[in-house]
């Protein structure tokens, strides 16, 4: 069925514990409020079903979607096949943090049908684990990984974070050593953000702790690009690298501007040119689905302007770049016109019908987006 999204994203907003750097939707798990919300999301499902095509991807996030039951998550899985048709090799991912997962709860996740489980590991120094307000060891992480493999799956992703307070270069680039050492497919590595409301953003705010300087961090990144890339890890979007064939199908469906479904408090949809947000309370979340209403509680149209700004700064996020001429059969916009002048500066470099960072722009890719933005003629 041509026009219908491919791609579900279902929310599990419950975690263990709050870790101090994080604004995501995210709650402590509580269990009795937790099978009433799977309940509501296998509501929500069905509600939704008929609105894909078959399904590519899957993604199950949070949230740490461990917290929960293993019994709920299968069957949640079992729910997703019974709504919708899932194509025969659909990616179908769950995130997974070290200390929520074992060889047992794996096993049962994989035979349910999760081939990919991306591993939130973050730092293999456990005094930045601390820090940071997670609940696990980087011991922990590497029984989690060994669990998950010797439960049959292959295609494991791991998160890494730097820019860590009290981060120095080679204390990052002995945690980029670990991962890669326990040979993932896929490895994603985000600069720490210290995001207004969080304690993080407060301890630094009061002086009390400091990120790396600016200098460090960019060495930080340049540095594991480096080694990521030399032991075969593709470099394919500003924070991803994996081995040839395990890019991530889902996060490349978002960054191509593809359309997903978003089942679960809190989650975004993009279906036939407008983006919904749920409401992001969960016990609101419950009520709405429990008297058979979609918790929709935003939808936008994206106007032209709006997608033609997605196009680009979601397009410039890949490695392989945005393609000119998509954009000006879609826009009637002259990319290569506005990009000009940053290609001269060495920011971004034009290449047949492609148009993407350079080395020298990936690390100030924001700046770059922002001019390119303020260069075009919307
Ligand atoms: S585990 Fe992830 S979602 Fe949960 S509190 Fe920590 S950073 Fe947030």
């Amino acid at each position: 069925m041509k026009g219908k999204p491919g791609s579900l994203y279902i929310h599990i907003p419950f975690c263990a514990k709050k870790c101090i750097y994080c604004d995501f939707f995210s709650i402590p798990f509580d269990e009795t409020r937790a099978v009433r919300y799977m309940d509501s999301a296998v509501k929500e499902l069905e509600m939704t079903r008929g609105r894909a095509s078959a399904l590519d991807t899957i993604y199950i996030g949070g949230g740490t979607p461990t917290t929960m039951p293993v019994r709920s998550l299968v069957m949640l899985v079992r729910k997703i096949k019974g709504s919708f048709e899932v194509a025969d090799k659909a990616e179908i991912t769950i995130e997974a943090n070290p200390g929520t997962i074992d060889r047992e709860k794996a096993r049962a996740l994989h035979e349910a049908g999760i081939n990919r489980f991306s591993i939130g590991a973050q730092s293999f120094d456990d005094g930045q684990l601390r820090l940071l307000g997670r609940i696990h060891t980087s011991e922990e992480t590497v029984s989690a990984i060994d669990a998950v493999r010797s439960a049959g799956v292959s295609n494991i992703s791991i998160d890494l974070i730097y820019g860590i307070p009290g981060q120095t270069l080679d204390g990052w680039l002995h945690t980029v050593d670990e991962a890669v050492g326990l040979s993932p497919a896929h490895i994603s590595a985000y600069e720490l953000t210290p995001e207004r409301g969080t304690p993080l953003y407060e301890l630094i705010s009061q002086g009390r702790i400091a990120k790396p300087d600016e200098e460090s961090i960019v060495q930080m990144y340049y540095s594991a690009m480096e080694k990521l890339e030399a032991e075969g890890y593709g470099h394919y979007e500003i924070s991803n690298f994996a081995r040839p064939g395990f890019e991530c199908g889902h996060n490349l469906n978002y960054w191509n501007r593809g359309e997903y479904i978003g089942i679960g408090a809190g989650a975004h949809g993009f279906i036939g040119g407008i983006r919904t947000r749920n409401i992001c309370d969960v016990d609101k979340y419950i009520d709405a689905t429990e008297v058979g209403r979609l918790p929709v509680e935003e939808s936008s149209e994206i106007s032209r302007e709006d997608a033609l700004k997605e196009a680009v700064f979601l397009g410039l996020r890949k490695m392989e770049g945005l393609n000119m001429t998509e954009i000006r059969q879609a826009f009637g916009v002259d990319i290569a016109a506005a990009a000009g002048e940053l290609v001269d500066e060495g920011l971004l470099l034009s290449e047949g019908e492609s148009l993407r960072l350079t080395r020298r722009g990936v690390v100030v890719s924001n700046t770059v987006i922002a001019e390119l933005f303020e260069r075009m003629e919307l």
